[in-house]
């Protein structure tokens, strides 16, 4: 073997780097393995970026929970990672009469799933919280938890703090294959050759069904990606207040527009299940799809304010939940592999996936104790990642001294040459 380690996890999205960052609170050797030159290429930086309050998603299922219990621990992780993240609350928004049931059907959802702040608004309420809106508009769903965040510093943050206590991270490192000795993994194959390992935590996003294949798990396991494409639109032109969606379809939340935590507002998404796990394109069709549903909600938006527009893909998996009261036949898996030793599969993580993801953390080390993995605590772990200062935001009277300061100090070398720019 190149190397030892006792886990392995495969994918550095938010759920694998925020697993790497939980576990790296023990004593044990941790390797964050990434195919892509980079972390949080994946889905976790192309999503609506909202800490999902937990009225959308589906009684008694693994996502239900996992989106109750993740989204309580937000408060606590943004402030030991130094990320944006602001309790907002959001509004479904029900644009005419025939709208208005949805509403009682969602908080109905909500209050069983054991989500608190929530309240129907009248149209005329939501006019004045929000100007712009739908004259049309009823009523409204007021979410009071339901926060925005950034989920790509979430990820490079919860990502750094990882590393800073210890964990490896290898980037352009593919996962291609198990060792197995007789029905326990050893290690994995990747294009930088083998690694040993006792655990391998599987948190490959769309590719999730195929690692686990590779060990022969659930063979009857498909994620079909489903795309979901986007407006970013400047917030320096476009009046937004609040979180937006509209009445959810059966296949996803909607249609949204949304500020985001640097000021500029996304508009999206719309969901289209597609074959290609590569596809990110964005389709003429598409867009004119997501703008239709965004000025559903927001009649004034002008598409000359656009600054990008980009797709994501849910990881839209087809197992049926482990709660037979649910209704739902596509829950996260959160699991100890049943036919290998030492996998853990979680799989399936579509949205609420970015809002579960400290939660999905949370359940691994529980699911490593109940293997028998005695974790031990690390005495000099650190959950503190310091924020990076902005320098750009900064005066030259504030650079200047910043680095007056940094002659004394020992400071790191991004922000020492960022300074002298
Ligand atoms: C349109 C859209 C809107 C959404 N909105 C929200 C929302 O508002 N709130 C919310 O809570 N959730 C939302 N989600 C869901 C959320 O984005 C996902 O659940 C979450 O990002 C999944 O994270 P992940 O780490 O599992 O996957 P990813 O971010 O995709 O990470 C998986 C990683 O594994 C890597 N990988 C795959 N195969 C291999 C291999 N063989 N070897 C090494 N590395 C590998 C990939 O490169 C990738 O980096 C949304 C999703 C979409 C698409």
């Amino acid at each position: 073997m190149k190397e030892q380690f006792d886990v392995i996890i495969i994918g550095a999205g938010i759920v694998g780097s925020t697993v790497a960052r939980f576990l790296s609170r023990y004593h044990l050797r941790i390797l964050l393995m990434e195919k892509e030159p980079e972390i949080c290429m994946g889905t976790s930086g192309a999503n609506s970026a909202t800490i999902h309050s937990g009225h959308s998603v589906q009684s008694g299922t693994l996502k239900a929970e996992m989106n109750l219990k993740g989204s309580a621990m937000w408060d606590t992780l943004s402030g030991e990672l130094q990320i944006p993240f602001e309790r907002r609350g959001d509004y479904v928004i029900a644009i005419g009469e025939e709208e208005l049931p949805a509403l009682d059907i969602l908080i109905s959802q909500g209050r069983a799933n054991g989500v608190l702040g929530l309240s129907i608004i009248s149209g005329d309420e939501m006019r004045k919280r929000e100007p712009n809106i739908n004259s049309l508009t009823r009523g409204a769903l007021w979410s009071r938890n339901s926060s925005l965040c950034d989920p790509w510093i979430a990820t490079i943050a919860t990502a750094e703090n990882a590393v800073a206590n210890g964990v490896t991270i290898k980037l352009n490192t593919r996962f291609d294959d198990f060792i197995m000795e007789s029905r326990r993994i050893v290690g994995v194959k990747s294009n930088h050759g083998i690694f040993g390992c006792r655990w391998v935590i599987n948190a490959g996003g769309v590719y999730a069904d195929e690692i686990m294949h590779r060990a022969g798990v659930h063979p009857e396991f498909k994620i079909t990606p489903r795309r979901g494409e986007f407006f970013l639109l400047d917030g320096r032109y476009v009046t937004l207040n609040n979180l937006l969606s509209p009445v959810p379809s059966k296949v996803s939340k909607g249609i949204a527009v949304k500020p985001t935590a640097d000021g500029n507002v996304l508009a999206g998404s719309n969901a289209q299940d597609i074959e290609n796990k590569e596809d990110l394109a964005v389709t003429p069709e598409g867009l004119t799809e997501v703008w239709a549903g965004a000025c559903k909600l927001i009649p004034s938006l002008n598409y000359q304010y656009t600054l990008a527009v980009f797709a994501g893909l849910r990881a839209s998996g087809n197992a049926p939940s482990k709660n037979k009261l649910a209704k739902y036949n596509a829950d996260f898996i959160v699991e100890l592999a049943e036919e290998v030793d030492g996998l853990i599969n979680l799989a399936g993580i579509e949205s609420p996936g970015l809002t579960a993801a400290p939660a999905i953390a949370i359940q691994v080390i529980e699911l490593l104790q109940e293997a028998g993995e005695k974790l031990t605590e690390k005495s000099g772990w650190n959950p503190i990642r310091l924020a990076r200062i902005r320098t750009n935001n900064l005066s030259v009277e504030e650079r200047a001294e910043l680095l007056k300061k940094a002659r004394y100090q020992k400071v790191p070398s991004w922000l020492w040459s960022a300074l002298r720019q």
